[in-house]
């Protein structure tokens, strides 16, 4: 019975693979890789012949039988294309039907980009919450930002350039202008961590364009902090519960609570946005 190695491989810098990785990726049977190309360049530098075979998000579950055959005969590491395999990248149902096949599955630690920003992003670390991508719609994402408003977690968000802009808008409405860190291309040459509230996060790629891979930290909710929403949060939030369908009244009340304002000012600005 072989065991499945999930191992993780540099986010930019190749000096960040460890040697147990190289070691685990030499002595495989099979490498399960999100990207064969991708992943035959990193064999390539440390010297490494392993057979490869293709597993990506198009192939999660068809893959699944191959694998599990090639683990009933020997050890299979899973790698992604950067990072931790399984984290934003195909894995979870490998692992899960590894351990159901009853294989060990092994991580074999090493970088991941939303944990590398959120230790240097200089918020709490105590807790938090991992949300991958922010979603690209903008009813769906604001949703979001609507349930996670109160949540008094760290929060870590991947995000690509081409929405940076939208999501730091999104985030400071349902948020609040709270304290935040923007960190692109981690361990390569461009790297940059931005630090400050969301508005000058914001305002620092507004005039220089977001460039490469993002991950977006913003301090969780501290109640003191929050105490009386903005009008442009508040009109948001109403423009967003009307959208979903809910009456001028019915939403008056409930934002009236969270939000710190009258529920007849709330009514008021509902009627003059319906
Ligand atoms: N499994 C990976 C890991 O553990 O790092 C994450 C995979 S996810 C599909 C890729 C996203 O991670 C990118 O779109 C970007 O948001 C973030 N990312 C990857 N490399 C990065 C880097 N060097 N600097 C900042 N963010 C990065």
């Amino acid at each position: 019975m072989g065991s499945l190695y999930l191992v993780a491989t540099p986010i930019g810098n190749l000096e960040d693979m460890s040697p147990r990785a190289v070691r685990i990726l030499r002595e495989a049977a099979l490498i399960a890789a999100e990207d064969t190309r991708h992943t035959r360049q990193l064999l390539t530098h440390f010297d490494l012949h392993t057979p490869l075979t293709s597993y990506y998000e198009h192939n999660k579950l068809s893959k699944l039988d191959v694998i599990l055959t090639a683990l009933s005969a020997g050890d299979v590491a899973l790698v992604s294309d950067a990072g931790t395999p399984a984290i934003n990248d195909p894995g979870y149902e490998l692992v899960k039907a590894a351990l159901l096949a009853g294989h060990t599955v092994s991580p074999i630690p090493g970088p991941s980009a939303p944990l590398a920003a959120l230790a240097v992003s200089g918020l709490p670390t105590d807790g938090f919450l991992y949300l991958g991508y922010l979603p690209r719609k903008t009813a769906e994402r604001r949703a979001l930002c609507e349930q996670i408003g109160q949540l008094p977690y760290t929060l870590i968000f991947l995000e690509s350039p081409h929405r940076l802009l939208d999501s730091l808008a999104d985030l400071q409405i349902f948020l609040g202008d709270r304290p935040a860190a923007a960190a692109r291309e981690l361990t390569k040459i461009y790297e940059q961590v931005v630090r400050g509230a969301l508005s000058q996060v914001s305002a620092h790629f507004s005039l220089n364009e977001p460039r490469g891979e993002f991950v977006l930290v913003v301090g969780g909710y501290v109640p003191q902090a929050d105490a009386q929403w903005t009008e442009t949060r508040l009109r948001a939030e109403i423009q967003h519960e009307l959208e979903s369908g809910r009456q001028a009244k019915e939403l008056a009340s409930d934002l009236a609570r969270k939000s710190g304002w009258m529920r007849r000012e709330i009514y008021k600005m509902a009627q003059e946005i319906d």
